[in-house]
């Protein structure tokens, strides 16, 4: 990219490294659950990957109200990239309700595959629209969800279920079969993985 223009992946990037690296207003969450979760990755190398749209994308376009004032740079520097992003949804049509996937959408940001290349972690972010329920699913990478926007319920085989807002987090062990419901609210998470499967889609646990 030498020479080329910053543009808003470029921006989140660099604002999200500025919350990983506690430089920002995020900063007042100590320890930095980011941080110990996974450090920052040091080998990004920028790909040419086209974008690919979501309906959901038109959805969270509209989401500019009743931010988190802690996380609402975040979600703003998310928006601003919302039509450069490669939107995937990570199952096919036929494993989940038509409706989920004009609700729902995730982007890989850095990750084997993201609009940043590393082998050291994923960072992705996701969409859900209000009324939804995600099913269970597992995969091999251990996962950290941060709630930007809005809230969830996030339950995980073992654990009591949780409503999340706003700086919450929540963590996922290799393989723990999880799940989520929206209720009015839409949620905008932020996802880290590491360790193995970095490159594995997730699975639908058998009903
Ligand atoms: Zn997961």
């Amino acid at each position: 990219m030498l020479g080329a223009a910053m543009d808003a992946l470029d921006h989140l990037r660099d604002h999200l490294f500025e919350i990983w690296q506690g430089q920002s207003a995020m900063d007042g969450i100590t320890p930095n659950a980011l941080w110990q979760f996974t450090p920052p990755p040091d080998d990004l190398i920028r790909q040419n990957i086209a974008p690919n749209p979501a309906a959901a994308a038109t959805h969270l376009a509209n989401w500019r109200d009743g931010l988190d004032t802690r996380t609402a740079s975040l979600h703003q520097a998310v928006l601003g990239a919302l039509d450069l992003v490669h939107w995937q949804f990570a199952y096919k049509t036929s494993e989940l309700e038509s409706r989920f996937f004009d609700h729902y959408a995730f982007f890989e940001l850095i990750g084997p595959t993201g609009h940043f290349r590393s082998h050291q972690c994923n960072v992705y972010f996701g969409y859900w629209g209000p009324d939804l329920f995600y099913p269970a699913h597992y995969h091999e990478a251990e996962e950290l969800y941060f709630v930007i926007s809005g809230k969830a319920i996030f339950a995980a085989d073992g654990t009591a279920p949780k409503e999340l807002g706003p700086t919450h987090q929540t963590f996922h062990a290799s393989w723990q079969p999880h799940w989520m419901t929206t209720g009015a609210n839409a949620v905008l998470t932020l996802i880290l993985c590491r360790g193995n499967g970095l490159t594995g889609a997730p699975v639908l646990c058998a009903k």
